[in-house]
């Protein structure tokens, strides 16, 4: 993500811009599906006095506007800038996070509710372990 991109991003869902929150969105940018500590930890070497409320104020603001997706993991929530509904695979053994390329579509999730429920959305997190623990793994 590119400067211009961050910027135009914050001001499209009306957050003032600070070089800050410039260099959170390029950090999220940058990484797959990155927890709030993993962003601070890739910018503190540029803005040493960064705190991590700055990070978790800026994703919270962007996930409320819809901007940004928040996903639960065990590490605490990861962030994604991809925010159509789609589906992840998590490295039990490394904590890596992607994106499931295909996921079977919403009529499933109809077959599976208790008696009288309606789904309006979900999230399904996959565990496993990725091809580079895979590799490893005896
Ligand atoms: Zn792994
Ligand atoms: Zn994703």
């Amino acid at each position: 993500m590119s400067t211009d991109e961050a910027v135009a991003l914050l001001r499209e869902a009306g957050l003032r811009v600070t070089p800050q929150r410039v260099a959170v969105l390029k950090a999220l940018a940058a990484e797959s599906h990155p927890t709030a500590e993993g962003i601070l930890a890739r910018i503190l070497p540029e803005y040493p006095g960064t705190g991590l409320a700055t990070v978790y104020n800026t994703l919270a603001a962007l996930a409320r506007r819809g901007r940004v997706l928040a996903i639960a993991s065990p590490e605490g929530r990861r962030y994604d800038l991809r925010t159509e509904a789609h589906q992840h695979v998590r490295c039990r053994r490394c904590g890596r996070v992607e994106d499931l390329p295909e996921w079977p579509g919403a009529a499933w999730v109809h077959t599976v509710l208790p008696a009288g429920w309606s789904a309006e959305g979900w999230q399904v997190m996959v565990e496993g372990l990725c091809d580079t623990c895979r590799s490893v793994a005896s």
